[in-house]
């Protein structure tokens, strides 16, 4: 299957060739069609994919397809959870569009909103936003919801995470009812399904298929530590193993700071990206990483959620997440367009219940092992969890046969329903 077979038009399928992209991806080889056929989809999708073409190249070729009032009234509207995010999927929606009369743009808070006013003003096509400047701007009467023809929901688990489903609802309300709706999300909670319902209309399902994809190229690992030891066992780690690309997760903004510091102090180049930290610092640690200037990139998971970084070779979970999903999620930036790549977690003895419900998720246990020389020992597990896991902290548990060496993409996934297809040819509402 080529990107020409999915209907896409040559304009669309020059910038792909520029972008280096020679087949399409399962997720893209999926939706697209019924992107393009004006069906609601509702896709299950994580970062890493390429959900983000998946969507972008069928909704602009709509729009270079039909008519639209001189003044550019905003046609496509992507909601996306952070900045990020919001950045990347731009800078896709203007790559992707270089051969057509698309114009594009993108809000979101944390910086002034003097020049996003003045390029909402002069009319686009394709608004990518995060919702709360979004909804400042349409207080503001600088944005109209009212011609909106396909509206775009990315992560939306990491959008409910984030408490944005009043938001959602919100703009939502301001759009005409007839329109197209895409949904994509790694994830597919109640709530997440509750949300798809009220939102999408007869939705085709589409799942990024976990053959083929580089997250099963991830090798995961626990290293079974001693918490006050982590710090010394992360530097060891990147000096050792001679690391240049690392992306280190923590749970808190404050832990992250802290960690950057420490490796700083040991010599490593390092940046902490999260919540706290301006647009500007955010924007620079990320281009820096990207561009190898530092070695090290320490992230909470909202802050990192979505990033793209290809090519990532590390990524260590410092502190296992307490939400078993973004598990997943971290471990989606590595091993990535076909590299292999390595998700290392070190685990304390806090962080048992996590791993369990973390296994529990992915439905393999995950192989452990002792770093010598720092040989975990406050590891005695409660009483609890010792009678329910015999065995589970012992030495040699990294002779433990494990069930499955991979994460598998998708588990948790809506199914592939094909059935509503009805080919390109046939035209939305
Ligand atoms: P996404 O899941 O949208 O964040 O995309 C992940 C990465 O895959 C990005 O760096 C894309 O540029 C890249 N990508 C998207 N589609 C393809 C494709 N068909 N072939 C190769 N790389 C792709």
């Amino acid at each position: 299957m080529s990107f020409k077979d999915l209907g896409l038009k040559d304009a669309l399928l020059r910038a792909v060739k520029e972008k280096g992209y020679t087949t399409p991806s399962p997720i893209q080889e999926k939706a697209i069609p019924h992107i393009l056929a004006g069906k609601d989809v509702l896709a299950s999708a994580q970062t890493g994919t390429g959900k983000t073409a998946g969507f972008t190249l069928p909704v602009i070729q709509y729009l270079s397809e039909t008519k639209h009032p001189k003044y550019r009234p905003i046609r496509a509207l992507v909601l996306t959870p952070t900045r990020e995010l919001a950045a990347q999927v731009y800078d896709n929606v203007k790559e992707y569009s270089s051969y057509l009369n698309i114009r594009s743009a993108v809000v979101f808070g944390g910086v002034k909103a003097a020049s996003q006013i003045a390029t909402l003003k002069r009319g686009v096509d394709v608004l990518v936003a995060t919702p709360g400047r979004l909804l400042d701007l349409h207080n503001q009467k600088v944005v109209s919801f009212k011609r909106i023809d396909v509206f775009i929901l990315d992560e939306a688990d990491r959008m409910l995470d984030m408490g944005f489903v009043r938001d959602i609802n919100k703009i939502i309300s301001y759009m005409p009812s007839k329109r197209q709706n895409l949904l994509f999300s790694a994830t597919f909670s109640k709530e997440i399904k509750q949300l798809a319902h009220t939102i999408l209309k007869n939705p085709v399902m589409v799942e990024a298929e976990p053959e083929n994809s580089t997250a099963e190229m991830v090798n995961q690992k626990v290293y079974r530590v001693n918490k006050k030891e982590k710090t010394t066992i992360i530097t060891n780690l990147i000096k050792k193993g001679n690391w240049n690309q690392v992306l280190v997760f923590m749970r808190t903004k404050h832990g992250a700071n802290k960690l950057t510091k420490k490796l700083l102090q040991s010599g490593i180049s390092a940046a902490a990206i999260h919540g706290n930290k301006s647009q500007g610092a955010r924007t620079k640690a990320l281009s820096n990483f990207k561009s190898n200037d530092i070695r090290i990139l320490v992230a909470t998971d909202i802050a990192a959620r979505g990033l793209d970084i290809p090519l990532l070779p590390h990524v260590v979970n410092y502190e296992l997440p307490n939400v078993p999903e973004d598990y997943v999620h971290r471990i989606g930036r590595t091993g990535r367009a076909g590299a292999s790549g390595e998700a290392i977690s070190l685990v304390c003895s806090e962080e048992t219940e996590y791993l369990k419900e973390i296994e529990k998720l992915l439905g393999t246990k995950l192989a452990d092992e002792i770093i010598e020389g720092f040989e975990p020992t406050d590891n005695a597990p409660p009483k609890r969890a010792a009678s329910q896991s015999k065995g589970a902290f012992k030495k040699s548990s990294s002779k433990k046969p494990h069930r499955k060496k991979h994460f598998q993409r998708g588990s948790k996934s809506v199914n592939s329903d094909n059935r509503n297809h009805r080919g390109s040819k046939n035209r939305r509402r």
